[in-house]
């Protein structure tokens, strides 16, 4: 399963190529950004019929998340997109996969989860048959992304990273990857996309790869939860789409009580992660984190607000708010309400 574009600039195409000359291998390149269901299908029906001994991903988190549904939806009894609807459950593994990620952002090479979107909707799977047997993080695969999608997948590394941080599902040790991730990507992001070193691609590689394995203990949270729509409906990259959804959560949970806190461990334990967020960030308090993170994402010339992409009005902010996934939202650490967001974006 490759991204065609990114095999043929990042360097993997005169590696791999020498090795694919006595194999039999049938090449998936005909799909869109973002994981569509008819895409699967498609990509399923090519694995049925070829019966591959491996499956190789090349791409970013597109092309792997693809890779993860076609070669374990492939074995499957069910439709594709009845399991995607979760109309169906995943009962076998497929064949072993080796994920070989060209962009340093979604860490989907380290997770059981792969999204797709079905008539416009997001859709999450989730199965430990789902993680890549292999990955191959080589930060030089990176070198030739053009600046714009450097920033994007960066900053979905770094809000994965944070969000993982304070999340619900937190552990010892995810908190530990998730906190190196982040450093990683706080000390690298403007670097990496304003004027790349050798040193700032492997940091960014080593932290998206570290952010995956996070999230795949912890998945993802309110950030995550309100950008699908955005991404979907408004066309504004993944990573941006969750970076300007970052800051005004962090607001918000930085006011979890006893009262509304999620997480069993109380509002105490999430205070002290929102601190170690702050920390990161370099920042005495929550309102400098909040400054920080916008003007990071300014740096890096992308869209820091709901209206730089349209998102104007009561009647936009209130689609934005009803179309969140409950299930990450169920992951934040301080209770959401509808009534809650939209005080949070309205200001009213
Ligand atoms: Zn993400």
């Amino acid at each position: 399963v490759l991204d065609q574009r990114a095999y043929e600039s990042c360097g993997a195409e005169s590696v791999l190529e020498p090795c694919f000359e006595h194999l039999s291998v049938v090449r998936f390149t005909e799909f869109e950004l973002n994981p569509k269901i008819e895409d699967v299908e498609c990509g399923v029906r090519l694995c049925k019929d070829f019966k591959p001994d491996i499956v190789i991903a090349l791409g970013g988190g597109t092309a792997i998340d693809l890779a993860k549904m076609i070669g374990t939806f492939s074995v499957q009894d069910d439709a594709p997109r009845k399991i995607a609807l979760g109309q169906a459950f995943i009962k076998k593994s497929g064949p072993p996969l080796i994920a070989i990620p060209t962009t340093a952002g979604t860490g989907s090479e380290a997770t059981h989860f792969a999204v797709v979107y079905v008539d416009g909707e997001k859709y999450s799977c989730a199965h430990s048959t789902l993680l890549p047997d292999y990955a191959v993080v080589d930060p030089e695969l990176t070198s030739s992304l053009p600046k714009e999608i450097t920033a994007a997948t960066g900053l979905d590394a770094f809000c994965q990273a944070i969000e993982s941080i304070w999340a619900v599902g937190a552990t010892d040790q995810s908190i530990i990857w998730a906190t190196e991730a982040a450093k990683l990507a706080w000390g690298n992001l403007v670097t990496v996309t304003q004027s790349p070193t050798a040193e700032s691609r492997a940091a960014m590689s080593h932290a998206a790869h570290l952010a995956g394995k996070a999230i795949n203990v912890t998945k993802t949270t309110a950030p995550h939860a309100l950008s699908y729509h955005l991404t979907s409906h408004y066309g504004t990259p993944h990573g941006i789409a969750v970076a300007m959804m970052l800051s005004p959560i962090l607001a918000f949970n930085s006011e979890v009580t006893d009262d509304d806190c999620v997480d069993p461990r109380g509002a105490t334990h999430v205070q002290n992660r929102i601190q170690t967020t702050c920390k990161i960030l370099d920042s005495a308090n929550v309102a400098q984190a909040c400054e920080k993170i916008e003007r990071l994402i300014s740096q890096l010339d992308c869209p820091a607000s709901l209206t730089e992409i349209g998102v104007v009005g009561y009647e936009a902010t209130w689609q934005m708010i009803e179309s969140v996934n409950l299930e990450r939202m169920l992951n934040n650490p301080r209770r959401t309400s509808s009534a809650s967001l939209l005080k949070l974006f309205t200001n009213e």
